[in-house]
């Protein structure tokens, strides 16, 4: 009995042990179990932070054209026209997503300068030079059907930004798109120069500028052709909008624009092409 007695005593000591060592292991896979959960939190609110700040961009075809001057000779990337030769055309890079769902995109502009040395607003922005870009902004609005571009006071909320830049820049304007997952642009950053090398530029070259840029902001390349609002150059292109362009901004945002008339987009979708023919 006594024997017996000590073994099972000697038995349910070693379930004891057992059942200690099976808490540690419980307790261990717990640890783990959280820390891992922590460090996937962490690692998800960075990359969150990351994309809220823009910096991030799993996709991005046109983020970052800039253009330069004019009398600037040839400084655009040739290559990208390559295969193209004898033939006139604009490039077609990306659509709109959600944000046209509406009809409508929005645009801000910036009443203050931009210092990008310092990173903040410095003297106002005079009024003839927010007109340019307003009459630019106006044009393609005229132009373009079955899509409104109004201006908001709500810079945040804004589709499109637009900022002035001082003159002592080598380039007329630079188009950031920003894009979603999927490749769809979800907002537009756009800075333009006031001047360069010392002159400050016309009204007439400032909406051409503008002009320009919301070509970019509104999913379009660079023509290859001189004489076109979209080449590559200030000094070679036009001032006005054509009917290609606005052929190249439907190509690319056909999604919206191809819908039967007052009815919803059933789906959306990236452009079928990467280029339009003008002539
Ligand atoms: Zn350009």
């Amino acid at each position: 009995m006594a024997l017996a007695s000590g073994r099972n005593n000697g038995d349910s000591r070693d379930e004891n042990l057992r059942n200690v060592s099976n808490d540690k292991k419980g307790r261990n896979y717990i640890y783990f179990g959280l820390g891992f959960t922590i460090i996937a939190i962490l690692a998800m609110a960075c990359l969150a932070m990351i994309m809220f700040s823009g910096s991030f961009q799993p996709f991005n075809g046109l983020g970052g054209i800039t253009d330069h001057l004019p009398f600037y000779d040839n400084s655009h990337n040739e290559a990208e026209f390559e295969g193209y030769s004898g033939r006139d055309l604009i490039l077609v890079c990306c659509s709109w997503g959600e944000e046209l769902a509406d009809g409508e995109l929005t645009y801000y502009i910036e009443d203050h300068m931009i210092d990008e040395d310092r990173d903040d607003s410095g003297s106002e922005v005079d009024r003839s030079s927010i007109e340019a870009v307003t009459k630019a902004f106006t044009e393609w609005d005229s132009k373009l059907e079955g899509l409104t571009l109004s201006e908001t006071p709500d810079r945040r909320g804004a589709d499109i930004q637009i900022y002035f830049r001082e003159g002592q820049n080598e380039k007329a304007g630079i188009t950031n798109n920003y894009y979603d997952f999927y490749g769809f642009i979800t907002k537009s950053y756009v800075r333009i120069s006031k001047g360069a090398f010392g002159f400050a530029f016309s009204g007439n070259q400032l909406e051409q500028i503008a002009k320009h840029e919301i070509g970019h902001v509104l999913g379009l390349g660079h023509a290859n052709f001189d004489g076109n609002l979209m080449a590559a150059q200030v000094n070679r292109g036009s001032g006005s909008v054509s009917g290609c362009e606005l052929e190249a901004v439907y190509t690319a945002n056909e999604w919206w624009f191809e819908k039967p008339s007052g009815s919803q987009p059933l789906y959306m979708r990236q452009p079928l092409t990467d280029h339009i023919d003008c002539r």
